[in-house]
């Protein structure tokens, strides 16, 4: 028996209505649920294979475009500035670049620009000499902002190879192993008293990183004190800002080849998701990378340049004459 022609075409004309507001919605609020990360690259510095902020930021761009979750990642490179757009649009803001005084957020108006994103509750993280800034220019900022710094004649930047053997309940420790790497892993970080830190990545610190006379980044008594009590130094941390915006600190990247290691990278690509607010897999964000595309992009370092990321090879050691000649 037919139905009448009238009733069924008021159901179609339902369905179709629904599909279209359905889909309209979709269009309306694509990102809803996508969140945003600008990672931030400073200029090149250092030999081959050291400091490379552009290929590491897009080494891990890579990794969060393969990991199938929601999100959005775009690499803003060779110190260049975000558009106010770019930066408003943003949940997260990774900034991998040449710290100290020199810092790319302390050019121009920049500081006053990030206030404004981390004040709505944007995230914030900072790898390797991103973490430094001067205690009298950005340091107030940082320390509010992602809960810790490398303060000058406080922290210091020895190369050691950290040992993590445990990590603590965090969604950032999601699918993390334990594991040991060589890295200019700088500790004894400025940290604030406000809001809530959680130390990720935590080791105790060899008798060796104090060999060193003592200066603004190589020692003094209060991190000789605390490594001869051999109290487990933090090189990561995450930070619950009291306002409910998230930061997190990251004093190793040195080596582009140690961004080859999965638990390197996982516990970073955590920390990116956790501070958009983006929840994090139960077993972390897993991502490949082949050597080709770890040597993919490294910065062209004239002189430098014979300085490859071979040496830098599992088991070797780091060449003492370029050491000596940077700060970090
Ligand atoms: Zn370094």
């Amino acid at each position: 028996m037919k139905g009448h022609p009238l009733i069924l075409s008021s159901q179609t004309i339902m369905k179709k209505l629904t599909l279209l507001a359905a889909m309209a919605l979709a269009t309306l609020c694509p990102a809803k649920d996508t969140k945003k990360i600008l990672l931030l690259a400073g200029k090149p510095s250092h030999g081959s294979g050291e400091h490379e902020h552009n290929a590491g930021s897009l080494l891990l761009k890579k990794c969060l475009d393969e990991s199938g979750l929601p999100i959005e990642s775009s690499v803003i490179k060779n110190g260049a500035w975000p558009s106010p757009e770019q930066l408003a649009a943003a949940d997260t803001v990774v900034i991998y670049c040449d710290g100290g005084g020199h810092h790319l957020v302390l050019q121009d108006d920049r500081i006053k620009q990030l206030a404004k994103e981390m004040k709505r509750g944007c995230g914030l993280v900072c790898l390797h000499y991103g973490v430094e800034i001067p205690k009298d220019n950005g340091g107030a900022e940082l320390l509010g902002w992602m809960g810790g710094y490398f303060e000058t004649n406080f922290s210091v930047n020895p190369h050691w190879t950290a040992d993590f053997k445990s990590f603590p309940a965090h969604p950032i420790s999601n699918g993390m192993k334990p594991y040991a790497m060589l890295d200019e892993w700088y500790f004894h970080m400025r940290f604030t008293e406000q809001g809530k830190l959680t130390n990720v990545l935590s080791a105790i610190a060899p008798e060796d990183t104090m060999s060193r006379p003592d200066g603004s980044h190589s020692g003094n008594p209060h991190v000789r004190k605390a490594v001869a009590e051999g109290l487990p130094q933090t090189v990561a941390w995450a930070f619950d800002r009291p306002d409910g915006g998230r930061g997190f600190g990251f004093t190793g990247g040195h080596f582009h080849k140690n961004w080859g290691d999965d638990n390197q990278r996982k516990v970073v690509l955590n920390a990116i998701l956790w501070t958009a607010k983006a929840e994090v897999p139960a077993e972390g964000v897993s991502s490949k990378v082949t050597p080709e595309e770890l040597a993919a992009n490294l910065d062209p370092k004239g002189q430098q340049s014979n300085l490859s990321i071979k040496p830098l090879l599992p088991g070797a050691t780091v060449n003492p004459a370029i050491c000596a000649a940077c700060k970090h």
